[in-house]
């Protein structure tokens, strides 16, 4: 089993210090899972490199700014449509379809999260 940046594509074959794994969530326990199925999993260990963790950083820090701007007219629209719909059944179709708009966004801005954040050597970045 080798790691590899999932910036850079940088690739070690023992764990030296100089990245993080990547976090198994639900995303990439998926991810792994298909590949399994499709067998092209080669086994790597995602991971993020000390050079690429400002960036890993900063592409987290907008994401999140993103999901913020999305996520007050989201919020506005559920509330008009709680009170301007009429019957319970409009008003179900409603947050269904948000739901599904929601669900579909945060698949859209997904990143993947990092383990040992700050433990990680930061001494190397320039
Ligand atoms: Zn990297």
């Amino acid at each position: 089993m080798s790691y590899i940046c999932i910036y850079c594509r940088k690739e070690w074959l023992k764990d030296t210090g100089e990245f993080a794994p990547v976090k198994k969530d639900i995303m990439i326990i998926t991810q792994t899972e298909i590949k399994k199925r499709l067998g092209i999993l080669k086994g790597n260990q995602p991971v993020v490199c000390s050079q690429c963790l400002p960036k890993h950083r900063k592409a987290v820090r907008e994401r999140d700014k993103r999901r913020m701007y999305f996520l007050i007219p989201i919020v506005l629209m559920i509330m008009i449509a709680i009170y301007y719909t009429t019957s319970i059944v409009q008003t179900l179709m409603f947050l269904c379809t948000m739901t599904a708009l929601f669900i579909l966004f945060i698949l859209i801005t997904y990143l993947p999260g990092v383990e040992d954040d700050d433990k990680i050597k930061e001494s190397i970045q320039d």
